[in-house]
Formats: structure tokens, C-alpha cells, sequence
């Protein structure tokens, strides 16, 4: 049931709260919805969810028109140029940004538009190489290339921790990541925010905010029989 699950998930959020120090109203959850009917999407937004993940654009201009409004759309996936301009109308913040000349084109189309894009930087935290995102030591000047965009604003990053049945196991992932948001955050480079940490999905996401995630990305835990 989603409403049992979403309550046993604000408990964990809770508890992980509890046990560093946070305040659970700091953390953003997203409800990850590939693969799920927008029937069920609508269902979330009883229990005041609001924020939408997807990962494929073709998935989500098909399914926002069928899901209620007033919610905002993540992308997580990773995007190809050629599906920038659908990108940019669908999506209220982009996670999985992992080139610069990625950042480039949706700056230009964005321009087009008159708009401003929110983005965050994905980081390939394991070095898994079937996984996107930059390295971790690219982050800052990665940063201040992308800060001469004018229609683009980077507010955070983002890491996919490496499948696993033991959250253990993939805590210094998630560790190293709040350590480059800090140190680039302490770089104050213009234009640029670290604002939102994107880490932590249904196997980690306890972990995840106890090292300081503000945005968990959750699908199975919530969709799940
Ligand atoms: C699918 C997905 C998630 C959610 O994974 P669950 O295990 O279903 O919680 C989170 N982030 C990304 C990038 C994903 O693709």
C-alpha cells in the first residue's frame, strides 16, 4: 500500500534525522515514477508529494498531460542532446547533467526560450564505469566553466550509488560526494549554488541523510506491494 509505505519511509527519514542532527523538513523527496501508471502518480500527491522523478523524456511527455498538476518534474536520467528542447519545457530540475557540452545545449536552447534552467551536476562517485557523471575531482573546475552560462543555474549535484543489498557498503560514495559540495561550496563561485544534494534511492536513502542528502530519489519503496 503507498500510504503504509510512505509512512514507513518518514519514519526512517526521521530517525535519520534523528540520529545526525537534522530537521526532516529539510529534505525533499522524490517520488520516482518510471515505469508507473500516472493513475498511481496522482495517488502520491495525497500524501503531499509533489516532486516527480523521471528518467526518460519520451516517458514523461506522455504521462505529465495524464498526471494532476502542481507538480514539479526531475530529470534523472541521463539526457541526450537531441531531447534538450522537450527537456527544458517538461522538467523543473535536471539531476543528471554530466558534460559540459550537455550544459551548453540546454543553455542555448533555454536562450531560445527566454528561460532559466535549474540544474544539478551528476558525479560518478564510484567510478563504475557504466555510470554517468563527471569525476569528483572535475567538480570545481567542471563549475566554473558551466558558471559563464547565463541561462542555466547550477544549484547542485547529484550521485547514483552503485546497486547493493547493504547500505554500508556504498556510505563512502554518498560521503564523498557532501565533501565536494562542501569544498565547492566553499569555493563560492558565481553563479553557482550548492543548494540541493541529490543522493540516497530505496536501498540507501537511511544512510543517504544521515551523510547529508536533502533530495532522495525513491520508486520502489513507495510503489512497492
Ligand atoms: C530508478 C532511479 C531511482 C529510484 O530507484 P528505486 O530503487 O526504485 O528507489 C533513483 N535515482 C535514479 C537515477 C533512478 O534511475
Amino acid at each position: 500500500m503507498i500510504s503504509d509505505n510512505i509512512k514507513e519511509i518518514n519514519n526512517r527519514i526521521k530517525l535519520a534525522c534523528k540520529k545526525s542532527g537534522r530537521d526532516p523538513s529539510e529534505i525533499t523527496l522524490v517520488c520516482v515514477t518510471k515505469g508507473i501508471d500516472p493513475y498511481r502518480i496522482s495517488e502520491v500527491f495525497v500524501h503531499g508529494i509533489k516532486d516527480i522523478g523521471e528518467n526518460r523524456v519520451k516517458e514523461a511527455l506522455k504521462k505529465k498531460p495524464a498526471v494532476l498538476p502542481g507538480a514539479k518534474w526531475h530529470l534523472i536520467g541521463h539526457l541526450q542532446t537531441n531531447k534538450v528542447k522537450d527537456a527544458i519545457e517538461i522538467f523543473g530540475l535536471m539531476h543528471s547533467v554530466d558534460s559540459l557540452e550537455l550544459a551548453r545545449k540546454i543553455d542555448k536552447e533555454a536562450k531560445k526560450k527566454e528561460k532559466r534552467v535549474d540544474m544539478l551536476i551528476q558525479v560518478n562517485t564510484s567510478g563504475e564505469e557504466s555510470k554517468y557523471g563527471i569525476r569528483p575531482e572535475e567538480v570545481s573546475p567542471f563549475l566554473k566553466e558551466a558558471s559563464q552560462l547565463t541561462n542555466v543555474k547550477i544549484l547542485g549535484l547529484m550521485t547514483i550509488t552503485p546497486l547493493t543489498e547493504d547500505p554500508e557498503k556504498v556510505r563512502p560514495y554518498l560521503r564523498l560526494l557532501k565533501e565536494v559540495f562542501e569544498s565547492v561550496g566553499n569555493e563560492a563561485i558565481p553563479n553557482v549554488e550548492m543548494k540541493y544534494l541529490s543522493m540516497g534511492m530505496s536501498q540507501d536513502y537511511g544512510v543517504a541523510v544521515e551523510e547529508g542528502a536533502n533530495m532522495i530519489r525513491i520508486g520502489s519503496a513507495i510503489f512497492r506491494e
